[in-house]
């Protein structure tokens, strides 16, 4: 989103609070709605802009990622909304249902405040970086509620049917007239299900859901970020008197690991070699996220050169190219010589013609010598 403020956007403080984020958000985003701005295009911008701004500052750890390394440090992890679904998916909850309505076209006879979507669900799911090589099949118990088998979410004892709610004739909403107006409101035996169960289902005590932990299995493509969302449409809450599902909303971490650092598509792993290795060159087997590579160390490497494994690193998400993995050096200097090794030592010293320490022995005798 060429780097806007998103504090800027939400019109908040930088250390503004959660709750203050939401109520910012919340108010631009009912400003800049699109049923109230049709075909208003700045308000279209608006509207997307202020859902990143949403979606970076709500979440701690993308919000903590931003706030030190600007836009940057979200690269891969905010791709931004392309759509308005997109949004009401992701926010919805933040206004309620009523924010849908008009959106998905709904006439009135689905206002029924019985007739709603079901609510989406979110988990987590921890991968290796290894794992990011190849994707991987993961299955989450997902603790959701279901319709109840019992009844088939009716709520009603042996699956009949419920009856059609006689207060409002299974309209869900009463109308009174008062003077020149009439006013619907939602009908207070059946809340608006515009149904009533006369005989209620054990298993779910009339309510036509059970809660159940389902298992799930989730394909994790090759390439993720941490902090990708994925998405598994219809595997939320079930819907209201016919409504479709929520969906199900993974979001994938990605582990540490102990000796790779991810830069995107790149792995960053230290290697320390000897003095003599970095000076006269060879070649080494360093370790990889898939096994033993071969790597050669040219004569003369210096400590912080960067040698690269190509094609080593991770996989692009949904590309076919794949990163390198580099190989920062560190060069180590012997802490003990042997007697024989600081002779040869010494013979290079002077070879190269620099200061070094005279040897120890004659330096305690001239100290001796200083205190007689
Ligand atoms: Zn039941
Ligand atoms: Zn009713």
């Amino acid at each position: 989103m060429n780097g806007k403020d998103y504090y800027q956007i939400l019109g908040v403080p930088r250390d503004a609070s959660p709750d203050e984020v939401k109520r910012a958000y919340r108010k631009i985003a009912l400003k800049y709605h699109p049923d109230k701005n049709p075909g208003d295009r700045e308000a279209e911008q608006k509207f997307k802009d202020a859902a990143e701004a949403y979606e970076v500052l709500r979440d701690a750890e993308k919000r903590r990622r931003y706030d030190l390394y600007g836009h940057e440090g979200l690269k891969g992890v905010v791709h931004g909304f392309s759509s308005f679904s997109d949004i009401f998916e992701a926010f919805g909850d933040v206004f309620g249902g009523s924010f849908f309505d008009g959106i998905f076209g709904r006439g009135r006879r689905d206002r029924r405040a019985g007739f709603n979507r079901g609510a989406n669900l979110h988990c987590e799911v921890k991968i290796e970086l290894k794992d990011v090589i190849t994707g991987v099949e993961r299955v989450i118990d997902v603790r959701r509620t279901d319709l109840c088998p019992s009844c088939k979410g009716t709520g009603s004892r042996g699956g009949r049917s419920p009856v059609a709610c006689p207060t409002c004739g299974g309209r869900g909403e009463v109308i009174r007239t008062q003077g020149f107006f009439s006013v619907h409101t939602t009908c207070p035996r059946c809340r608006g299900e515009g149904t009533i169960v006369t005989d209620p289902c054990r298993q779910c005590r009339g309510t036509g859901r059970v809660k159940v932990v389902r298992d799930i299995r989730v394909k994790i493509p090759q390439g993720v970020e941490d902090g990708t969302r994925l998405k598994i449409a219809g595997e939320g809450e079930p819907g209201r008197n016919g409504a479709p599902p929520g969906d199900l909303y993974v979001v994938v971490g990605v582990k540490e690991h102990s000796y790779f650092e991810r830069y995107g598509e790149h792995v960053v792993c230290e290697l320390p070699i000897s003095f003599t290795q970095a000076a006269l060159g060879c070649e080494l087997d360093v370790p990889t996220l898939e096994g033993v590579a071969k790597l050669t160390i040219p004569r003369g490497t210096q400590t912080g050169d960067l040698l690269r494994i190509k094609g080593m690193g991770l996989p692009v998400l949904h590309g076919l190219s794949r990163g390198d993995q580099i190989v920062r050096i560190f060069v180590e200097v012997p802490r003990r010589l042997t007697a024989k090794q600081e002779e040869m030592l010494r013979e290079f010293a002077k070879s190269e013609k620099v200061k070094v320490t005279p040897r120890k022995r004659s330096l305690l005798s001239r100290m001796k010598n200083l205190f007689e």
